[in-house]
């Protein structure tokens, strides 16, 4: 989609630095990180977030979802992790194209700010 800022780092037209990339999906480091571990997992196919999932979409988020630990694992995340989807304005979604973080390396708080 044009103007989607993690279309276009799928794209490759904004540098990113890879964490994990097959056909379907793009992992990459956080600009930002949260944690001492933080990676963004998203579909290459722009979905807006999770309210703009369809029933065509159920085989790509059960994909995305079951390589996270595989993700984990590259990144040595033994000791567990969290992985947090924000959606909309009270979920503090900044960036419109649906996203997983995946952060770890820390112990993290519950409960999220
Ligand atoms: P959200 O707030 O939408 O759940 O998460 C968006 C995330 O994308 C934030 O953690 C933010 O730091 C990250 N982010 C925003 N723009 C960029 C960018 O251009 N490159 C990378 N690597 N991360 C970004
Ligand atoms: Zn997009």
């Amino acid at each position: 989609m044009e103007d989607c800022i993690f279309c276009k780092i799928a794209n490759k037209e904004i540098p990113s630095k890879t964490v994990y990339e097959d056909d379907k999906i793009y992992s990459f480091y956080d600009l930002e990180p949260q944690a001492p571990v933080h990676v963004l997992i998203i579909p290459k196919k722009h979905i807006a977030s999770t309210d703009d999932l369809t029933d065509e979409d159920q085989k790509l988020m059960g994909y995305m979802l079951c390589k996270v630990k595989d993700i984990a694992k590259e990144l040595d995340l033994v000791n567990g992790y969290r992985i947090v989807i924000n959606c909309g304005e009270d979920g503090f979604q900044t960036v419109k194209h649906l996203h997983i973080h995946l952060l770890g390396k820390r112990k993290l708080t519950w409960p999220p700010g």
